[in-house]
């Protein structure tokens, strides 16, 4: 059997792990005292919540398949039903459905939500009469749906669906990296709307919801893929070197709680974020390690409240919102957990459960604020957008530094510069966020592949 160091314990490097049980020796080196990377359930005023990911993409198959196969199809639910809002011209404003990431395919369905000015609505229903020249290169999401959608479209619908996601900006974000779909049908030199409206009307059948949650937490996918996937899992232990030893084989030093650890294997996946991949990679490939290096990174807290149902003042309806860039709040979404999640409302029948996200991309002044400004800066602007609910039970803080790799212009051609480079490397692969998609759907597929790289003997 070869054997095969897997380092980092995200979902990315479990799915590896997973993809090569019985067929290879796997250990699996996690810097973190336990698995799970952005997948991670923590307590508030006693009840189970997650403190990153929250949802698994439904749309996609790749995090629902492995979730079943792990034995927790049982615990997949759906999210209550409830249409995207987005808090702007001083109120909740529900998107028609419809839209892709923001995309309007019906922008006359617009009228009268007050998301868009009336001449913005306008603006938006006239792309389908404006002349479109194939798209050659990668361009600004927010550059390329502006000339087509007006800007507003992008400011009030699109932006704030990016910063969901990305924590990023429009006029950063790459279209053929981050909006792949948009950019297939923008080479093809057609107005977006009605091709948008062919593609919906002729599509699979789609799931009741795009995602899917775990009762119990999303958090607990790792733990149940770690168990699953037959690995030795060393948490505490951070991988610091990669050296090249005689007969293409690898060796990883790291430091665990007890002090170095040296470890030799026929391979090595690198399951890390960009930035952590790059430092290993600095011996071995300097083309790899400053393509990885130079992938910018979004930091985004997270602030998890609880309210008393008795004693609050009000409770908000719906699953929750999203705020527009432009807007210049503080809060970039807020999601009512125990609203969306039917299980943690069952759980916790006494307790409101909502979590409120801030950071986007070039807000490391917001973030470096403490804790208490955080969670104040959110309880005045929750009570701005829903209602005055009163004080939380409690609240908590949880910080992704560097959490949300960011798909800049070039991003599709970088990746392609940083897997070329890695390929010369044999026994090596590379999966994670920073390639093919940051949702928990494409990291499962870049590890499952990164495991079938390292199967087949690459
Ligand atoms: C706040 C937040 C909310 C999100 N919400 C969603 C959502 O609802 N749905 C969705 O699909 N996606 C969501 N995402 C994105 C998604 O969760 C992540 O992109 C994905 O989980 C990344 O997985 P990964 O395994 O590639 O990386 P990570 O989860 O970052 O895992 C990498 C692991 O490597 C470890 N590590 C780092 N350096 C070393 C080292 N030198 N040695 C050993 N170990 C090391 C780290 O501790 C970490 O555990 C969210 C992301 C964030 C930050």
């Amino acid at each position: 059997m070869r054997s095969v160091i897997v380092i980092g314990g995200g979902i990315s490097g479990l799915a590896a792990a997973w993809q090569m049980r019985g067929m290879a020796d796997v250990t699996v080196l996690e810097s973190h005292t336990r698995v799970g990377g952005k997948l991670r359930t923590g307590t508030i005023a006693g009840v189970t919540v997650d403190e990153g990911a929250e949802s698994l993409m439904a749309l996609r198959p790749e995090a629902v398949e492995l979730a079943t196969a792990v034995g927790l199809g049982e615990a997949l639910c759906d999210p209550a039903t409830s249409p995207v809002t987005v808090w702007t011209h001083g109120a909740l404003r529900a998107l028609p459905a419809g839209h892709v990431m923001g995309v309007p395919t019906d922008p006359s369905a617009l009228a009268g939500t007050g998301l868009l000015s009336p001449e913005g609505v306008a603006r938006a229903a006239a792309e389908e009469t404006l002349a479109a020249a194939p798209l050659t290169e990668d361009c600004p999401v927010g550059r390329y749906l502006a000339a087509r959608f007006g800007q507003e479209t992008v400011d009030r619908l699109v932006e704030p669906l990016l910063g969901g996601v990305y924590a990023g900006r429009a006029d950063r974000l790459s279209l053929r990296a981050a909006m792949p779909r948009i950019a297939a049908l923008a080479e093809q030199g057609a107005p977006l709307t009605p091709a948008l409206r062919r593609l919906r009307a002729a599509g699979a059948p789609r799931p009741a919801a795009a995602v899917q949650g775990v009762a119990g937490g999303t958090g607990r996918f790792p733990q149940a893929v770690a168990e699953a996937c037959g690995a030795r899992i060393l948490t505490g232990t951070t991988a610091r070197t990669l050296s090249r030893i005689p007969g293409d084989r690898w060796r990883v030093q790291a430091m665990t709680g007890d002090g170095a650890l040296t470890m030799e294997a026929d391979a090595v996946v690198l399951a890390l974020p960009a930035f952590a991949a790059a430092e290993l990679l600095r011996p071995h490939s300097p083309l790899a390690e400053a393509e990885l290096a130079a992938v910018p990174h979004a930091s985004t807290a997270v602030i998890t409240m609880a309210f008393s149902r008795t004693r609050a003042h009000f409770l908000p309806e719906g699953n929750g919102f999203l705020v527009p860039a432009v807007d210049g709040h503080t809060l970039k979404a807020a999601s009512f957990l125990s609203n969306k999640w039917p299980w943690l409302q069952a759980a916790a029948p006494e307790t409101f459960v909502l979590r409120a996200s801030v950071g986007r991309i070039g807000e490391d002044d917001l973030l470096a604020r403490p804790d208490r400004h955080l969670v104040r800066a959110a309880v005045s602007e929750l009570h701005r957008a829903v209602g005055p609910m009163g004080e939380p039970l409690a609240a908590r803080v949880t910080r992704w530094d560097r959490g949300l790799p960011q798909y800049e212009v070039g991003h599709r051609d970088r990746v392609a510069r940083i897997r070329e480079a890695a390929g010369k490397l044999p026994g090596l692969a590379l999966c994670g966020a920073a390639y093919e998609g940051v949702g928990v759907a494409a990291c499962v597929a870049t590890g499952r592949a990164a495991g079938r790289q390292v199967l087949a003997g690459a």
